[in-house]
């Protein structure tokens, strides 16, 4: 795994120190200003945590090579639990740690990733148990989805919510979990764990490329 440096917008100690770690489920506390009490409940509709599906991906496929695929027809509530699953590529940029500027609420990214990300598989090394070990970990629902700001713009669930389509690269369209990484949109190989970093230097991890799409990429 590689660290990334800082990209220096935040090199005041203040304003730095008005940053607060945002990461899954304190991140949609802290961004939204809701207690832990009014969060949403666990949704009737189809959930995904990150980082922890693709089974059912080529299922999907081969159900699609003969029809319009499902996410140019339906929309997400529309869609199965199974469904819903595979719209997740596997990049693993939404469990990189993220900072908020309490003044300005803007969130930037760095490239410090939670303790369960394998940083090379971009996969929960934990999922199934992942609630033991992060307990504020999101689980993604449609509400979820619309109430958070910061899910990067190659995110399957932002796109198809905004009404675009995948892009090449998507498990879903190029039949191949491996795409996403070779198009250079998901955190494999640039990434360093939070275990054992102080969260006052998460700002020197500061980074832009989950904010980029495919070759606008370093
Ligand atoms: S950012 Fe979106 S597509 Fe990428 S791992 Fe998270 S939920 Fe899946
Ligand atoms: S526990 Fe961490 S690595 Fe696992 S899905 Fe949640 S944020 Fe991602």
């Amino acid at each position: 795994m590689s660290s990334s440096q800082s990209d220096g917008r935040f090199a005041d100690k203040e304003q730095a120190l008005s940053l607060t770690m945002v990461n899954s489920d304190r991140a949609l506390r802290k961004l939204l200003g809701l207690s832990v009490a009014s969060l949403p409940p666990p949704a009737p509709m189809p959930v995904l945590c990150c980082a922890g599906t693709a089974k059912t991906r080529n299922t999907q496929l081969s159900e699609t090579m003969t029809q319009q695929p499902f996410w140019k027809t339906k929309t997400l509530a529309e869609m199965s639990n199974a469904e819903w699953e595979s719209l997740c590529d596997g990049c693993g940029l939404c469990c990189l740690n993220k900072l908020e500027d309490w003044d300005t609420g803007e969130v930037v990214f760095t490239s410090v990733a939670c303790k369960l990300l394998d940083g090379d598989s971009c996969r929960c090394k934990d999922y199934e148990n992942r609630q033991e070990t992060v307990p504020d970990c999101i689980q993604l629902t449609l509400k979820g989805l619309r109430e958070i700001k910061w899910l990067p713009p190659t995110c399957g669930y932002r796109l198809i919510d905004e009404g675009h389509d995948l892009y090449w690269w998507h498990p879903l369209v190029s039949g191949d979990p491996e795409t996403v990484h070779a198009a250079g949109v998901s955190a494999r190989g640039r990434t360093i764990s939070e275990e054992g970093m102080d969260v006052e230097d998460l700002e020197d991890y500061v980074v832009d490329w989950p904010l980029k799409v495919g070759s606008e990429r370093g």
